[in-house]
């Protein structure tokens, strides 16, 4: 049964344990700044609504086909973030489903029925990866503090006891559940570390601490994309929660430990590569803009600077399509994206980025900061001369340039664009991580044969 928004803001009222800057916060929804992002979420639960007793989000469907698979990509976006990190949830449990052939199918049955459960009840689920991790040189085991990385402490007939902290997780007190899996691989020893299960946000014991980059500002003018949509950061703290059995998807079986790490980033970095990719389009369109408006657009060195975003935006979309035509496919036909084009994208994407914005904000000029509030037309003293100084010429009204600029700077130079800028970078793993796996997935072996072939040597010298 699908949720409306208003059913989807009641649910949030569950006792859950969430905190901001130093306070409580009981009643998320009507928190004044947190709030405003639970309005959104519940603006998609009206949006995708069916009354239809079994009907299931179409947001959540698993793709079987890359046509499938691309199609997905617009409708999460409209969706938004809530509707991302669920679905990237459940691709995680139903690639890691595929991947434990091997151990007791009585994790993949709990994997299974868990994943109807979210479908059936429409839950937004948020992915709890990234531990504490404590000094990152040492292993989970010979850290000072043993819940440095989340782990088991005390198991029981019906479930287990776990203790840890999840840090930087995107919504978390938006979600109804914690979809709680390793960090990284495990060794002998490691056992209560290789843990991973799903935990109700109002579980006993979970507590929530958000942090975030909406804007303080009263004007959502001055703000027009991080005003219309932001969500939380959540430090999710397990202080001993118990999950009982059906929620526990491995527990001790530490070979396994990487693989829902694994399946996650795949997921979670193609996710990020289809956001890179309408991200790319949109700061070419305001370098175009604004280059327009400044009366540059046809100067050679800022067609130059156009081309090269222009080339960079290219390359990741066409990774992006790379990454989904060439899908793959795991045992029960469910369509995953290639893991090579999408690494090598994401990380060509985010590694690229600075100097997009670069880019950007050398066409664009100063006022990228200095623009005044779209308030400051409204008055009446200096209204018309802010308006009249940002003109530039017959057809280019200063009040469309202020809003430009003001776009300019939400997305890249404010508060949300500190985020952006960090989150290119460090989430799906961080830029490290995506080599490694590019690397992985590259056939080094065709290339060297390609490099012997050129030298004249044959594949006896290797
Ligand atoms: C805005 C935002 C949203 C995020 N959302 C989520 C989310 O929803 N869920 C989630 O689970 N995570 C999320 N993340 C976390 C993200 O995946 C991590 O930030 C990332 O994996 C890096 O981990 P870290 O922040 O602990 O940095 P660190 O692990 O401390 O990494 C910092 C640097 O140290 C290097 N490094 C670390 N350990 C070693 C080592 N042993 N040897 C050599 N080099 C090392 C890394 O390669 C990196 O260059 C989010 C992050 C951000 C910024």
């Amino acid at each position: 049964m699908l949720m409306t928004g208003r059913q989807y803001r009641s649910s949030l009222a569950d006792g859950r344990a969430t905190y901001f800057e130093g306070a409580r916060v009981d009643d998320i929804a009507a928190h004044p700044i947190l709030g405003t992002a639970v309005d959104v979420v519940a603006r998609t639960y009206d949006r995708w609504y069916s009354p239809e007793p079994d009907a299931r989000s179409p947001l959540m469907v698993v793709p079987r086909s890359a046509q499938e698979l691309r199609e997905r990509i617009p409708l999460l976006h409209e969706a938004g973030m809530m509707a991302h990190v669920t679905y990237t949830s459940i691709m995680t449990l139903i690639t890691a489903a595929g991947r434990l052939e091997k151990l007791d199918p009585v994790y993949r049955q709990r994997l299974q029925r868990y994943v109807d459960e979210v479908q059936e009840r429409d839950l937004r689920v948020t992915q709890c990866i990234t531990d504490a991790k404590g000094d990152r040189s040492r292993p989970p085991s010979q850290q000072d503090d043993p819940d440095a990385y989340t782990r088991v402490v005390e198991r029981r007939s019906d479930g287990v006891v776990i203790r840890g902290a999840k840090l930087h997780i995107t919504g978390a007190s938006l979600g109804h559940e914690l979809m709680t899996i390793p960090t990284k691989s495990m060794k002998e020893g490691e056992q209560d570390y290789s843990i991973a299960c799903a935990v109700p946000v109002n579980a006993p014991g979970v507590k929530i601490v958000n942090t975030t980059y909406a804007p303080r500002h009263h004007d959502p003018r001055d703000f027009p994309v991080s005003g219309r949509d932001h969500y939380p950061e959540g430090f999710v703290i397990f202080d001993d929660v118990f999950v009982p059995e059906e929620r526990i998807f491995l527990d001790g079986e530490f070979p396994y430990a990487a693989v829902f790490a694994h399946s996650l980033g795949l997921w979670e970095r193609l996710g990020g590569l289809s956001a890179m990719a309408d991200e790319a389009d949109r700061l070419v369109g305001l370098a175009q803009l604004i280059a327009e408006a400044n009366g540059l657009a046809h100067v050679a060195h800022i067609k130059e600077k156009i081309s090269e975003m222009i080339i960079h935006a290219t390359l990741i979309r066409a990774s992006l399509e790379a990454a989904i035509s060439n899908c793959n496919f795991g045992p029960d036909g469910a369509a995953f994206p290639n893991e090579l084009y999408t690494n090598a994208g994401k990380y060509h994407g985010a590694a690229n980025y600075n100097s997009m914005v670069r880019h950007l904000h050398d066409i664009a000029g100063g006022a990228v900061l200095t623009t005044p509030a779209i308030a400051d037309i409204e008055n009446p003293e200096v209204g018309g001369l802010v308006r009249k100084y940002m003109k530039t010429m017959h057809g280019v009204d200063g009040e469309y340039r202020m809003r430009l600029f003001h776009t300019i700077r939400d997305l890249t130079a404010d508060a949300f664009g500190g985020w952006k800028q960090v989150t290119n970078i460090q989430a799906g793993g961080g830029l490290y991580a995506q080599r490694i796996v590019t690397r992985k997935h590259y056939d080094l072996e065709h290339a060297k044969r390609l490099a012997l072939a050129a030298a004249g040597l044959d594949e006896d010298h290797a």
